[in-house]
């Protein structure tokens, strides 16, 4: 692989485990919005890509230190 690159399927494989813990996964938030009349979002962690742009970076490298890890009932 060439210096500087990363492989976005061995990244996931790796904060697979870190956000996901049996039939759990782990959010850092919920909240709604006005989208569409009003929706409500469950924002959770685990993104394998590295954006520049990145809004939520970091969420994205620090998925350990962040959220709770909620089952789909839950959610
Ligand atoms: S912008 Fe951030 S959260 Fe969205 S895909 Fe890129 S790295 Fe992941």
């Amino acid at each position: 692989m060439k210096k500087g690159c990363y492989n976005p399927v061995e990244r996931a494989a790796d904060i697979e485990t870190v956000v996901c813990r049996g039939g759990l996964r782990k959010y850092y938030r919920f909240r709604p919005a006005r989208f569409y009349g009003g929706i409500a979002t469950g924002d959770c962690l685990g993104c394998c890509l590295r954006c520049l742009f990145c809004w939520s970076w970091d969420n994205v490298i620090r998925a350990d230190q962040r959220g709770v890890f909620h089952s789909p009932e839950q959610v």
